[in-house]
């Protein structure tokens, strides 16, 4: 049997990005983070997945330790609220520094979540991915997945880019619960 998902863009979707985040003690979530999790896994049983872009490390900013140990602090703070991310998939790499062979984890393009689909079982067409970006939204188009745009800034430019180009998000949420809300309800046409 195949296991549904929700991938989650990291920085500004989850946890507030300071730019090239580099201190585990620094981690702070959005409101509704933990508590949402907690309930789409509970509701649905989705896997939470997370793909991220971290091109910080080839820039030399940030070690792949430190970002595992961001990656653990996330999960630390969900474990008090019992739930937890099942997997963190991340590109370290970006076409200013690293070769082609290497960027192609990077978002848009659909690498992570292609993988996370092998090595989780994960059934593409009846899961998600939540991001702030263009390049989230393309990401999930090319993987086949459903986009939605978390815009906690209500950046109207970026919406209409999206729309402009024919990649509109399945829906677009200005806070967390928003986005919880819509894929629960969403997903119950999708449970069979
Ligand atoms: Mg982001």
């Amino acid at each position: 049997m195949l296991y549904r998902a929700v991938f989650f863009d990291r920085d500004d979707t989850l946890n507030i990005d300071p730019g090239y985040l580099n201190d585990p003690s620094e981690v702070k979530l959005f409101p509704g983070v933990p508590e949402g999790i907690a309930n789409l896994k509970a509701v649905c049983d989705f896997k939470i997945v997370v793909v991220s872009n971290q091109s910080g490390i080839t820039r030399g900013l940030v070690s792949n330790n430190t970002v595992d140990l961001i990656h653990n602090r996330i999960n630390e703070i969900l474990s008090e609220f019992n739930t937890s991310i099942d997997a963190f998939y991340y590109c370290p790499y970006h076409p200013d520094y690293d070769p082609p062979e290497k960027t192609i984890c990077r978002k848009p393009s659909p690498y992570m979540i292609v993988q996370a689909a092998e090595e989780l079982k994960l059934d593409l067409k009846k899961s998600y991915l939540v991001g702030d970006k263009y390049s989230d939204i393309e990401c999930a188009i090319n993987a086949g997945v459903k986009p939605i745009l978390i815009n906690y800034n209500q950046d109207k430019d970026l919406i209409n880019l999206l729309k402009k180009d024919g990649k509109t998000p399945n829906f677009v949420a200005s806070n967390f619960n928003a986005v919880v809300n819509f894929i629960i309800s969403d997903s119950l046409g999708d449970s069979n």
